[in-house]
């Protein structure tokens, strides 16, 4: 049988908007000792700003209008921003045959050209050699017809919090601190330096983000649990893989806050050092 303060934790747990799916995982929540994080919109805000627009071939607002275009139908916080830079109504009739190629980008017919947008990889797959050097950001780049056309260089910021929260993390007894992302090395490398993480894995397929997990969860010591926090449509298998799988509910994905066990009302990474601390407490109370 489940004691009763169990209940009592999850009822106070949710008052501090921390949602737990279930007792097993308030448990497994207070035996935490590897956090894996998901980058963006987890650690970072994931409202990524355009910087500039490098064209070759074509007008610099020309270049932006195919690419929000061919980004219409996606709600990846990298479209949003290029759709917030082009900032003009959209005319959905002008976009056909969108696909979107997780971790890669999208491709889309726009005005019958065939346009992709997306990082080295997406371009990799079309054979297209892509011509950009920048030192800070993330790169989109833009081909039509199979023609390298320039590229998009946005950037996103850490939140306020999140140095605080890997510091209250270690604080707490948490052994080791890992982020995982598809953005590229360059980026990923500055973030985590910055907010000192103990490792970093980046440019990965969201299958390459559940082989890091497994592998994680093999090298971690038996009784340990590992909890991975994202928010995304990608980071649902992830989420189930983990011991225990941690939402950021605010701006959360209704993919990954179905695959979660413990769901965090908002955004703020502080949130993950007080679920720690709640479920340490209650499993305190219950021994
Ligand atoms: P993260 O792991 O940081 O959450 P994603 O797996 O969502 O990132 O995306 C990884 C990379 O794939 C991005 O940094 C970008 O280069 C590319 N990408 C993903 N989605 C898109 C998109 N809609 N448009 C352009 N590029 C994209
Ligand atoms: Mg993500």
């Amino acid at each position: 049988s489940i004691p009763l303060s169990f209940f009592a934790g999850i009822g106070g747990a949710s008052h501090e908007g921390v949602l737990v799916k279930g007792s097993n995982y308030l448990e497994a929540m207070s035996q935490t000792k590897y956090v894996v994080f998901d980058k963006t919109g987890t650690l970072t805000k994931g409202v990524f700003e355009v910087n500039g627009v490098h064209h070759s071939e074509m007008e610099e607002e020309k270049l932006l209008e195919y690419a929000a275009l061919a980004e219409s139908a996606s709600s990846h916080p990298i479209s949003r921003s290029i759709q917030r830079a082009y900032g003009k109504e959209i005319d959905r009739t002008r976009v056909s045959e969108i696909e979107e190629i997780s971790g890669n980008g999208v491709t889309a017919k726009v005005d019958g050209k065939l346009v992709a947008a997306g990082n080295d990889k997406l371009m990799k797959r079309l054979g297209i050699t892509p011509i950009a050097c920048h030192s800070a950001g993330t790169i989109i780049h833009i081909a039509i017809d199979g023609k390298y056309m320039g590229h998009i260089l946005i950037s996103d910021v850490e939140k306020p919090t999140s140095k605080e929260a890997i510091r209250a993390l270690k604080s707490a007894g948490i052994e080791k601190t890992v982020m995982l992302t598809g953005d590229a090395k360059r980026v990923a490398d500055q973030v985590a330096e910055k907010l000192g993480l103990d490792e970093v894995y980046s440019e990965l397929l969201p299958s390459d983000k559940v082989a890091q997990v497994e592998r994680l969860l093999a090298e971690k010591p038996e009784k340990a649990k590992l909890a991975f926090v994202g928010d995304g449509i990608n980071d649902a298998p992830v989420l189930g893989r983990a011991d225990i799988g941690i939402a950021m509910g605010a701006m959360g994905s209704d993919a990954a806050i179905e695959a979660a066990d413990v769901v965090l009302m908002d955004d703020d990474p502080l949130k993950i050092v007080k679920a720690i601390k709640i479920s340490k407490k209650c499993i305190r109370i219950v021994y």
